[in-house]
């Protein structure tokens, strides 16, 4: 297989250590691929016609300098004068400028191509700041449509566009892993082709070019990660086990204040039926919100235990690991076995921690990435539980099953996932559903009000004893997004400041946790937050939520953020509060978060309403590590890679799997 593409691109380039450097770490990598991996984000066309350019694009023009007009004040403005061939005079302008600089580079007299953004005014054409100064034989490079790429500080956009372009010329052209006869018959582009496209700027001025190039790589990429799914699945089902046979030892002595739903009972019949079938159990409950998924993952652990073998239960942050570990110990107080919890954040008694772990002493293990590290070794683990699975990649859940002696898997997500869309994501699991939720579980009622009564609705609050959750879109600088600190102003202009506190993603985590547990603990009233708190944090007395721009969530994430309320006696409310202009679908979704109550359901509607593309927003979903695709919006796309996979000859696997390998990545299933 040809391996250019995954050699140092260094090889093909006349540029110096320090430019390799900031290519490097712009686009991730230090190989071919990881440039052409580089998409660019727009077009830009360099006009060479002061007739016809449009103001603010940019011009480029062949000028003779005649005259510099340095002002008498640092703070003003440089001027540059230069005539065309044709006689008419443009001013360069300089701001914040270096005169010495610029006498230095272009002298009077002499001939440049001069290219910068134009503008048109009183005195004539200006260019100001112009980017690019060449000697008059460069005219031909800086006319026309001109690729613009993301960057890093120092980095040129012309460095990116002459790797790109030397790249692509050297890149031979590529054997094609899909047959001619898919190729044809899903009309797709050829890697190769795809490639070139992407980095054309024709492909900016048709679109459906570039879609069709885009499309193409993210079917290889999905293409990997199906076949990485299915060597998942064998290198499990290949493992030895023994069979797990419950012989009631704890499960008997286990009191529960609640008898389990229909559905966890089911559930539990398909874990046995698993692990006592002698081959390793990979099964995914999934369960709206609130269904009760941990008891039923806390019994087949105490199956493990039964049978003298440890069991480890993975959890996506360290709030949840912390409630879990709290919950847990408590379920297991008579039942007499040693749970631990093992936190990235806290390294304190680590080495005893691992030594217990080591000598079986420990028999549940609870914990957030840092389980994946090496020392962590059990002495006889038999399961493994993945709490939000999808917030794991397939090479995280590998490194854990490889730490089994005998590998069983218990994943649970609460995102729903409409059944069409099933098959696509969970490949290579057993799927068992909990549909119904305990009994007596109260509707929280779901209110829609625009933000302009957002007076009325502090009047409200101000009312009422329950804690509030209060959630603003993710901290974003470049958009429009309101910004938390301005909410929290508005908020605590109405509240005493000690009741309000604000949690965000970008904190230290041992911020965050402490933040949560003065909430747990009812020490303030109102909780301003980002979709931090979104996964399984369970706060009793907190019966309010209040979701701010309701209108740019998924219906699945607004469900699960209404989860969050509700968990205790009170009845429970939320406020979607959006912003207008309201799409006519933006009204029916939040129309629908009224009336729905199931999670599964509202997917479907969700799905229904503005079809699988917006369903699991990447970020949201947390399906976030593919890089050109995502599961929901290609699920056409997942078809077409699974029949590719089918037909792969094996070598290219490999091949395959390395291109499509960045720096500290890995794939989501
Ligand atoms: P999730 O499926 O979202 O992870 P949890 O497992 O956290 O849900 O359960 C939510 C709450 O429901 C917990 O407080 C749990 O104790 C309670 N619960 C679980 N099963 C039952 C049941 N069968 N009857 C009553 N309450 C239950
Ligand atoms: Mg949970």
């Amino acid at each position: 297989m040809n391996n250019f593409l995954v050699q140092p691109f260094k090889n093909f380039l006349k540029a110096s250590q320090f430019t390799e450097k900031l290519l490097e770490k712009c686009c991730l990598g230090s190989r071919v691929i990881d440039i052409l991996f580089h998409f660019p984000v727009s077009v830009q066309n360099r006009s060479g016609d002061i007739n016809n350019f449009k103001d603010k694009e940019k011009l480029t023009v062949i000028l003779k300098i005649i005259d510099h007009a340095a002002p008498r004040y640092k703070s003003s403005i440089y001027k540059v004068f230069g005539e065309t061939t044709n006689g008419d005079i443009i001013t360069i302008r300089y701001f914040n400028y270096n005169s010495a600089f610029i006498r230095r580079s272009l002298p009077i007299g002499e001939i440049f191509v001069v290219s910068g953004v134009a503008q048109r005014t009183m005195e004539g054409i200006q260019i100001t700041h112009p980017d690019v100064i060449a000697s008059s034989n460069m005219l031909q490079y800086y006319i026309g449509p001109e690729l613009i790429y993301p960057l890093i500080s120092k980095l040129q956009n012309r460095t990116v566009q002459y790797a790109v372009s030397s790249l692509l010329k050297a890149m031979p052209e590529i054997p094609d892993w899909v047959t001619a006869e898919t190729i044809s018959k899903n009309n797709l582009m050829t890697f190769t082709q795809a490639l070139k496209t992407i980095h054309n700027p024709r492909s900016f001025v048709d679109e459906s070019l570039f879609a069709s190039a885009k499309k193409r790589i993210a079917i290889d990429e999905l293409l990997v990660n199906q076949i990485r799914l299915k060597q998942m699945r064998e290198s499990i089902s290949n493992c030895k086990t023994k069979p797990l046979i419950s012989n009631g030892d704890l499960l008997e002595k286990l009191v529960l204040p609640f008898d389990l739903t229909v559905d966890q009972k089911s559930c539990l019949e398909d874990i046995k039926k698993d692990l006592s079938s002698g081959k390793p159990m990979n099964r995914l409950i999934q369960g709206d919100v609130g269904s009760g998924k941990t008891i039923v993952a806390f019994i087949a652990m105490l199956i493990a235990l039964e049978n003298k073998v440890q069991a480890t239960f993975l959890v996506p942050t360290e709030i949840l690991a912390t409630q879990h570990f709290e919950s847990i110990r408590k379920m297991s107080e008579n039942l007499g076995i040693k749970i631990d919890i093992i936190l990235s954040s806290n390294r304190r008694r680590r080495s005893e921690q691992i030594k217990k772990l080591k000598n079986g002493e420990t028999q549940i293990l609870i914990g957030t990435h840092a389980l994946f590290e090496d020392n962590i070794e059990f002495g006889k683990l038999g399961l493994v539980i993945i709490d939000e699975q999808h917030r794991f990649g397939v090479m995280q859940r590998l490194s854990l099953i490889k730490k089994c002696q005998y590998p069983n898997i218990l994943a649970m997500s609460a995102t729903p996932i409409p059944r069409t869309l099933l098959l696509g994501f969970y490949r290579d699991l057993d799927v068992s559903t909990i549909k119904t939720k305990p009994e007596g579980r109260k509707i929280i009622k779901t209110t829609v009000i625009g933000v302009s009564k957002i007076n009325d609705l502090i009047a409200r609050l101000r009312e009422i004893n329950s804690q509030i959750y209060w959630i603003c879109p993710v901290i974003e600088e470049s958009e429009t997004l309101m910004d938390i600190n301005t909410r929290y102003e508005y908020i605590t202009s109405h509240f005493s400041r000690n009741d309000v506190f604000i949690l965000h993603g970008k904190m230290k985590m041992q911020e965050k946790d402490e933040i949560i547990c003065r909430f747990k603990k009812g020490e303030f009233k109102i909780l301003i937050s980002t979709t931090v708190v979104e996964v399984g944090v369970n706060i009793l007395n907190a019966n309010v939520i209040v979701i701010e721009h309701a209108e740019r969530f998924g219906l699945a994430q607004l469900h699960q953020l209404r989860g969050r309320v509700g968990r205790g006696n009170e009845k429970a409310y939320c406020v979607l509060l959006y912003h207008s202009p309201l799409s006519n679908i933006g009204k029916k979704r939040l129309q629908l978060m009224k009336t729905v109550t199931d999670g599964f359901l509202l997917s479907e509607e969700d799905l229904k309403l503005r079809g699988a593309g917006d369903i699991l927003g990447k970020e949201q979903s947390g399906f976030n590590s593919l890089r050109f695709s995502d599961f929901s919006n290609n699920y056409d796309l997942i078809k077409i890679a699974e029949e590719i996979s089918r037909k792969i000859n094996p070598n290219n696997i490999k091949f395959l799997s390395d291109i499509f390998k960045r720096l500290n990545e890995d794939i989501i299933a």
